[in-house]
């Protein structure tokens, strides 16, 4: 795997001395060909700097007699916080930069913030950026699985987990993810509330693409249904099954144990209510994970 590049602390300390730095990089990654969008009605003709003030534009496309203005935050995460860009933009660093994610404790004591709730706040604003709404269908070999957050971690044992399946309603306490990974590509998360065939099948529709070559899967049975859309195979774990040829999920576990890791080792308890707010962030941070401006990619995300 390529090397990861992740600005450093003194690189971090070097680019962004000033909140002016940061509305600059941030105007740079949000409106790369310089043409500034109006946030509110996503025209570019009708908008213009205002002379007396930096980092405010007005458009004259929405509001063609007053002009609306709004400033380089304006519908971005920043808004409406008594926190200047810089301490967003380090927040956002220390979340990259840790493989495994950092807890809004470990925000709070670093950033020296007196109240708890605002690091809490401030991470999840981030996450709730970090999520991909629009991404490309995944294409080629695609791995899809699912695990059980909340209580003990994935059940090995098929027949527990076709029992939580007969259920329709997953394990008590415990909450699905069913995640798609694209062999050396992306990977597209959802935290589901049913766990139930049609859910996992309206998410493998709307995650990956109807030209992918090949799905592979565990004998989970809510699976059974994609044979018909898709050229399916399975290997059967609860038979010491794990890689028949190309046939494997080698690839999901991977980013189920980047999860398991984050939410166990990091987050401790991660209440079902937060939980896709969190698969976010390691779905953004496995995707980026060879991206050389992955901080880049984060800003203009928020
Ligand atoms: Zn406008």
């Amino acid at each position: 795997m390529a090397r990861i590049h992740q600005m450093t602390i003194p690189e971090f300390e070097l680019a962004f001395v000033t909140d002016e730095d940061c509305a600059d990089y941030l105007i740079a990654h949000r409106w790369p060909h310089g043409v500034i969008v109006c946030p509110r009605c996503g025209e570019t003709e009708k908008v213009f700097s205002v002379k007396t003030m930096a980092y405010k534009w007005q458009c004259y496309s929405c509001a063609p007699d007053s002009g609306y203005r709004f400033s380089v935050i304006a519908g971005t995460i920043f808004e409406n916080t008594n926190k200047g860009l810089r301490e967003w933009f380090h927040v956002i660093h220390m979340m990259l930069t840790s493989k495994k994610g950092v807890s809004a404790l470990q925000v709070q004591r670093v950033m020296g913030f007196g109240s708890y709730r605002t690091a809490w706040y401030m991470c999840h604003r981030v996450r709730a950026g970090l999520a991909d709404e629009n991404f490309r269908k995944l294409m080629g070999i695609v791995e899809i699985d699912e695990t059980y957050v909340g209580g003990s971690w994935k059940n090995k044992h098929v027949s527990v987990r076709r029992q939580a399946h007969k259920g329709g309603r997953g394990t008590p306490g415990k909450t699905m993810i069913v995640a798609a990974v694209e062999r050396g590509g992306s990977v597209v998360a959802l935290v589901l509330d049913k766990a139930t065939t049609e859910a996992l099948g309206a998410f493998v529709r709307e995650a990956v693409s109807d030209h992918v070559s090949l799905i592979c899967t565990d004998q989970y049975p809510g699976y059974n249904a994609l044979a018909g859309r898709y050229i399916h195979r399975s290997v059967d774990h609860s038979k010491g099954q794990y890689v028949v040829g190309a046939i494997h999920t080698q690839t999901i576990e991977g980013f189920w144990s980047l999860v398991k890791r984050g939410v166990v080792g990091t987050f401790h308890k991660v209440s079902a209510k937060y939980l896709p707010l969190y698969v976010a962030e390691f779905q953004f941070r496995y995707n980026n994970q060879n991206n050389d401006n992955i901080f880049g990619a984060a800003i203009s995300a928020c």
